[in-house]
């Protein structure tokens, strides 16, 4: 017996308290909507029946919007690669709705290629299967790695053929985040100097996401501290498993501090700062190492769309505001950085100058084309006295045996015992991650309807930190023959 489709109890805030800082929209009717997709665990946590959301096909590709829903597009605009974009919005997007969890948390719910909107411009509002499922896995991989993201609560495929250099089938991605607030959407008033709105927008997301704030004194300087720091915390976490983003225009910059619009987002394998995966980011704005620094840069960008407000009698002081705080954001991303770093090397303890070890190590990495991810899995096993799997994975074997010698002294000034470290090290230091190889495999089998691989991936990254038999070929890079990787479906 088929499950009836999933209801909603939609509470719609942006839609009732927002009005202008949007447009109502429907989506598209899709041919022949299909689950392919529902995402149990995320719907278990927030109260849905996975039985019911497979049994919701129209609802999740936009065909028909649930009741209670207010379907509606965005509005925001962005600095796309540096270049400012007044109008951007949800051009291929609709916010359906935001439902509540038993915690009372709240949640949009959103669908990404449900047809055209008022901001489409020239595209088609649409997305193909490829891009939907890369955004699903990864978002459950960052999830597993306990990195703040949106996650795909289902893939729909529509029955539609969408044209992306050639026929690729059409699919819809539902996903829920914390909300979809951007940098963006303060610019896109900022730029227009509605400034009432610019306030009305940011009380909103301060009720949301910093409802402490609601009486503060300086409540909009605090609050875009609060922003930065929850985008320090984010990028952070990202270098510490290797992510690149691949796209971090200011629309691509949430204000919860979710990672957010998977793009050409890759992990890296061998270390390299400089590692670019985007066919599109050309001159590598957006590489690994680079990530931190537009990080502040985009911060600058909402600092300028608040100034207004934080001090709106005195245009000087509100610069100087705002400036110790994006001045600030380097140092403290820093510090959230130096402190998982700690943790990936065995650190219980905390001294200055840890940051030199740190430092060092990376020094040591550079140009060795090592495996970022399976290093630091081998120096768990240094830590057991069993240097070689590290030693072994170096060109430049002196280099990595004066850093391992340091190292091993500033162990000695730690408490954990040698087992417990090595625990810890594993807790933090993933082995599995999503490989760029193994993710264009799935895909690929994917376009052919074999879901197979992509389920064994997505089965695997669920718990990245946990070695299990059988998966050996996870915990592997690409082989040679993959050579250079790049990712062309940012849309
Ligand atoms: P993204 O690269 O997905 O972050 O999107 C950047 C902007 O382009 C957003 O305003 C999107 O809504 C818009 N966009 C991307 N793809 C499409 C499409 N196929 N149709 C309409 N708008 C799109
Ligand atoms: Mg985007």
């Amino acid at each position: 017996m088929t499950a009836s489709a999933q209801k909603f109890d939609f509470d719609n805030s942006y839609a009732r308290d927002l009005a202008g800082f949007y447009a109502e929209s429907q989506g598209a009717v899709a041919p022949a909507p299909e689950i392919l997709l529902v995402n149990a665990n995320l719907s278990n946590a927030l109260g849905f029946d996975p039985d019911a959301l497979k049994s919701s096909a129209e609802a999740l590709s936009g065909s028909k919007a649930p009741e209670g829903a207010t379907p509606l597009a965005m509005a925001y605009a962005g600095h796309q690669f540096g270049g400012f974009s007044p109008q951007l919005g949800d051009g291929r997007a609709l916010l359906l709705g935001e439902i509540l969890d038993k915690d009372g948390n709240r949640f949009d719910l959103h669908l990404k290629g449900s047809g055209r909107t008022p901001f489409s411009r020239g595209g088609d509002g649409k997305a193909v299967l490829g891009p939907v499922l890369r955004e699903y896995l990864m978002g459950e991989a960052m999830h597993a790695l306990g990195i703040p993201t949106t996650r795909a609560l289902a893939a729909v495929t529509t029955g539609e053929t969408v044209y992306r250099e050639g026929g690729k089938k059409g699919a819809v991605l539902a996903r829920v985040a914390a909300s979809h607030l951007r940098v963006g959407t303060f610019q896109f008033f900022a730029a227009r100097q509605e400034w009432e709105k610019v306030r009305q927008l940011a009380n909103y997301a301060i009720a949301r996401h910093d409802p402490d704030l609601v009486n503060a004194e300086n409540k909009y300087l605090t609050f875009l501290t609060r922003v930065a720091d929850r985008q320090a915390a984010l990028v952070a976490s990202w270098l510490h498993v290797g992510f690149v983003h691949g796209v971090m225009n200011t629309d691509n910059v949430t204000i919860s501090g979710e990672t957010i619009d998977f793009g050409p987002c890759a992990f890296i394998d061998t270390y390299d700062a400089q590692a670019v995966f985007s066919s599109i980011d050309r001159n590598g704005r957006y590489a690994f190492g680079n990530q931190p620094t537009i990080a502040q840069w985009n911060l600058a960008r909402l600092a300028e769309a608040l100034l207004p407000l934080i001090d709106p009698d005195d245009d000087d002081n509100a610069v100087r505001l705002a400036t110790n705080v994006i001045e600030g954001f380097i140092g403290r991303y820093t510090d959230i950085w130096l402190q998982g770093m700690r943790a990936k090397i065995g650190l219980a303890s905390v001294e200055v100058e840890d940051a030199d070890l740190v430092n060092d190590l990376f020094t040591a990495m550079e140009s060795q084309e090592l495996d970022y991810t399976r290093f630091f899995r081998a120096l768990a096993q240094a830590a057991l006295a069993n240097p070689t799997p590290v030693t072994d994975m170096f060109k430049d074997k002196a280099a990595i045996a004066v850093w391992l010698a340091t190292w091993a002294e500033r162990l000695m000034r730690d408490p954990q015992d040698p087992t417990e470290r090595a625990a810890a090290m594993d807790k933090v230091n993933p082995i599995y991650i999503p490989r760029n190889h193994l993710v264009e495999e799935a895909l690929a089998a994917a376009e052919t309807d074999d879901m197979a691989p992509f389920h064994a991936l997505l089965d695997v990254l669920a718990d990245p930190f946990t070695k299990r038999d059988g998966l050996d070929k996870y915990a592997l890079p690409a082989p040679a023959s993959f050579g250079p990787f790049k990712t062309f479906c940012g849309t």
